[in-house]
């Protein structure tokens, strides 16, 4: 990059920088590193100290990291999407794979959350509406103003439990989704939700597509 005169980064980062929320809903404020659950989530948080050090450093470089909270669905053509080989780990592929019967049933990890249905609440965003995103975040970036190192979520900025999602599919796809409680998932939080309100003053973005739409 350097080489080719590139200084501009956009970042795919993840909401578990932020590790198991401290407050709800979770904000660009929040702080990230502390009790980052998994490998992952500390890999995304290491590049993004790494991102901020070189923007302090050499001031010719801008960087715009995109927080992404659980992105779901395919592109309407149909042929944009995610088929993971092997078993998903990912909740709505794994709904997707029990509803073609490649699988028999969901395994839902724990009921015992102190969540409405007790059941694990995310934030799910469409992926077109996650690249929207990006397109937004590229303009701000490519924008003379703009300077140094920014964090921004993407996310609805509501919340859906395990069991919300699965009757949302079942109503999508006209199938049954048989499902089993299991014990908890090790590293699981209860609840992982965005504040989106940055990203909508500063980048002119929002989601748009609902539930219905992730599912179909
Ligand atoms: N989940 C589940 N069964 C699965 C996969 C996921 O019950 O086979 C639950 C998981 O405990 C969490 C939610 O679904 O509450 C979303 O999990 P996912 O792995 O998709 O995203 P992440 O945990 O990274 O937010």
């Amino acid at each position: 990059m350097s080489k080719h005169n590139v200084k501009k980064l956009l970042y795919s980062s993840s909401a578990t920088v932020y590790g198991t929320p401290q407050k709800l809903p979770l904000t660009e404020t929040h702080p990230t590193g502390i009790g980052c659950t998994n490998p992952y989530g500390k890999s995304k948080y290491f590049v993004e100290e790494i991102l901020k050090d070189l923007v302090t450093s050499d001031k010719s470089w801008s960087v715009i990291s995109l927080r992404y909270f659980n992105p779901v669905g395919a592109h309407e053509s149909g042929l944009i999407g995610e088929d993971p080989q092997g078993v998903p780990n990912n909740l709505m592929p794994y709904i997707a794979q029990v509803a073609v019967g490649r699988r028999p049933d969901l395994k839902v990890y724990g009921n015992d959350y102190d969540t409405p249905d007790g059941t694990g609440v995310r934030d799910y965003i469409h992926i077109q509406d996650l690249a929207v995103g990006h397109l937004d975040a590229a303009k701000k970036l490519l924008s003379p103003s703009f300077s140094g190192f920014k964090a921004y979520n993407l996310g609805t900025g509501s919340g859906l439990s395990v069991l919300q999602l699965v009757k949302a599919f079942e109503e999508a796809s006209g199938r049954k989704i048989p499902y089993e409680i299991v014990g908890r998932r090790e590293g699981d939080i209860a609840y992982c939700y965005s504040d989106a309100s940055l990203a909508k003053q500063e980048l002119g973005w929002e989601a748009k597509k609902g539930l219905k739409e992730m599912c179909e």
